[in-house]
């Protein structure tokens, strides 16, 4: 740290930089993305070793570091695990308070997935229920195809 700083008054300017850019999902991500686009459908890839199917799919097992392969469709409604509720507005939230992120256990799934919950009442959310994926009507190819998972019963 230079001695300036002890000698200077700091003045900071708030800035904003916007920085275009793309990048690839690779092949595992791409597959993914388009079952969600085309066909309204969430897939999971299964490890040959610990048999456990990861979703979203995913090239490599986190805890075996082996390469899945076998391709396995899930349900489009899980159990939440557990969530968070927000309540502050912001720019860069893809919902208007309230709403929620919450882990999402799918059916077929041995992963929990995480997204967004919204269209019920907050107050009512518990961890244990069960929620349904909301797709948008127009899709493009990405995780916010889903536009929420949606609490059943509450
Ligand atoms: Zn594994």
């Amino acid at each position: 740290m230079g001695k300036w700083i002890e000698e200077v008054e700091e003045l900071v300017h708030p800035g904003r930089i916007k920085v275009p850019y793309t990048w690839s999902v690779g092949e595992v991500g791409s597959r993914f993305f388009i079952e969600l686009r085309d066909r309204q459908k969430i897939f999971g890839t299964r490890c040959p070793a610990c048999q456990r199917v990861l979703v979203p799919a995913r090239k490599i097992c986190g805890q075996c570091f082996s390469q899945t392969g076998e391709w396995v469709e899930v349900s489009t409604q899980g159990t939440v695990q557990t969530f968070t509720v927000v309540r502050y507005s912001s720019d860069v939230q893809p919902l208007r308070p309230p709403f929620g992120y919450g882990i999402i256990q799918l059916g077929g799934s041995d992963t929990g997935m995480t997204h967004l919950l919204s269209g019920s009442d907050p107050a009512k959310w518990r961890i244990g229920m069960r929620a349904q994926a909301v797709f948008k009507e127009k899709r493009v190819g990405n995780i916010l195809d889903i536009a929420y998972f949606q609490p059943l019963g509450v």
